[in-house]
């Protein structure tokens, strides 16, 4: 009898009723030596986490098809994704935790759990399955909340200046701690009095024209609704060195969704995001993120959530705009002959960045410039990701992450930060007190006042 008759075949079969992906084959790729376990900043302050190896690999290996129930914990990860670059067997770790969220989420629901609950007898503690219920319902509204930052953005910046004036009003603050869960230790990030969108509207659109050298810029929800200035700094560079700029249609790029298990939502702004980038992408422009979670999204967690026409092309044609910018232009010389103002900066490279081998980029352009100096301030992660910070019950733990980069920003030169990604900029602003500058404002100022200088003179 020959192998292949004694083998029984293989019958794949969907691990997650709520989902038709089936990872089985990642979780088999683990051999348990718990590196992602080590690297994961949730589980090195909070106890009650257990960690990535049991998020992914270990739940997916053990759940049967029948299974429906993911455990609760999955909602303590805060999707940094550092577990993802540690694994030396390229488990597909996000890709699960992204899916058991997703299909956590999906199932907690207050009424279905009750009836569950009822159903299976348990009628007597009908208190207590009020009380996890209302508790649940709780949890599900201000997480679609926060996720949801696009929809808030959107109307915040109709009326800016009210929105700005409410959100930190003290009695607003510690309702919201109070009713929804968002923590009261922080201020609300402002709301620009103009979006990047509403000022490339009124700039008329790109300045050149340009099919050899044409990119698409997403902006994202935060350079669009609270910090524009980021925005036009990308769009002063690259216009600069003679690009065509072109700002697609767009949404948000669902990052906080992922975080929050909330893919239906994410998918809806997926498809507009890949059908407008994909349009561009055929016109010949390569899309281009300021901010790196962004990036990540349309490069990675799009291709391996969603399936949709031209999602390959966007993931494929995606690059952070430094990274962009430094693969097809000599910056390094167009430094060369500049100087900056006499500044020092602490920089912090976002989790998201590493993830995408984009560490060292500012701390390598700007070394060489004159009056520039810029300090890594390690590896460690800022502890806000994203959403997980804003969550009361996660706020100490946030605060616990962070602190050994504050200690470290504080052991720095300079008294300004520097970082790509604008909720690492609200942490590392909001443990020093420090002001927070983007590698593009700061490559803006320097290149473009360096070209006024030499046009004056
Ligand atoms: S790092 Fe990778 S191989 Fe090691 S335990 Fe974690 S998932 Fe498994
Ligand atoms: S994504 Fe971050 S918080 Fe979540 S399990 Fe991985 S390392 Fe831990």
């Amino acid at each position: 009898m020959s192998d292949t008759e004694d083998t029984p075949s293989f019958d794949p079969v969907t691990v997650f009723e709520s989902t038709e992906q089936d990872l089985r084959s990642g979780s088999d790729d683990c051999y348990k030596c718990s590196t992602c376990d080590s690297v994961c900043p949730v589980a090195s302050v909070d106890s009650s986490f257990p960690g990535p190896k049991f998020q992914g690999p270990e739940q997916w290996r053990l759940t049967r098809k029948e299974d429906t129930e993911i455990d609760d914990s999955i909602m303590g990860c805060s999707n940094c994704m550092r577990c993802d670059g540690a694994c030396p067997s390229s488990v597909p770790l996000s890709q699960m935790h992204n899916t058991a969220r997703g299909a956590y989420v999906e199932n907690q629901r207050f009424v279905r759990s009750a009836l569950a609950a009822l159903r299976s007898g348990e009628l007597r503690r009908g208190a207590s399955i009020v009380r996890d219920g209302v508790s649940d319902l709780r949890e599900r509204i201000r997480n679609r909340l926060l996720a949801n930052y696009y929809t808030a953005g959107r109307f915040a910046s109709k009326l800016p200046r009210v929105a700005n004036a409410f959100t930190n009003f003290g009695p607003t603050r510690w309702l919201l701690e109070r009713v929804l869960g968002i923590t009261s230790e922080r201020s609300f990030p402002s709301f620009a009095t103009q979006t990047f969108r509403e000022w490339w509207t009124e700039r008329g659109g790109a300045q050149l024209e340009n099919p050899d050298k044409r990119v698409a810029y997403f902006h994202g929800c935060y350079a669009n609704y609270n910090t524009p200035a980021v925005g036009k700094a990308m769009v002063r560079v690259f216009e600069s060195f003679g690009y065509e700029v072109l700002v697609p249609q767009q949404r948000c790029s669902g990052t906080p969704m992922f975080a929050n298990g909330r893919l239906d939502d994410a998918k809806r702004h997926a498809e507009t995001n890949v059908e407008s980038l994909a349009e561009a992408i055929a016109d010949g422009a390569d899309v281009i993120a300021s901010c790196t979670s962004c990036s990540m999204a349309l490069r990675q967690e799009y291709p391996e959530l969603f399936d949709l026409d031209g999602i390959d092309s966007v993931g494929e044609n995606t690059y952070e705009a430094l990274e962009y910018l430094r693969l097809n232009e000599d910056l390094e010389a167009a430094l060369a002959e500049t100087a900056g103002d006499a500044e020092e900066f602490a920089y912090h490279a976002p989790c998201h960045a590493r993830n995408q081998g984009l560490d060292r980029q500012a701390v390598e352009l700007f070394s060489d410039v004159d009056g520039v100096t810029i300090e890594d301030v390690g590896d460690s992660c800022s502890g806000i990701s994203g959403t997980y910070g804003w969550k009361a019950e996660k706020y100490d733990y946030s605060m616990a992450i962070g602190d050994t980069m504050f200690a470290e920003m504080e052991a720095a030169a300079g008294e300004q930060g520097m970082t790509e990604c604008p909720t690492c900029a609200m942490q590392m602003s909001h443990g020093t007190g420090y002001s927070i500058t983007h590698p593009l404002e700061l490559l803006a100022d320097i290149l473009i006042e360096e070209q006024s200088a030499s046009s004056n003179g």
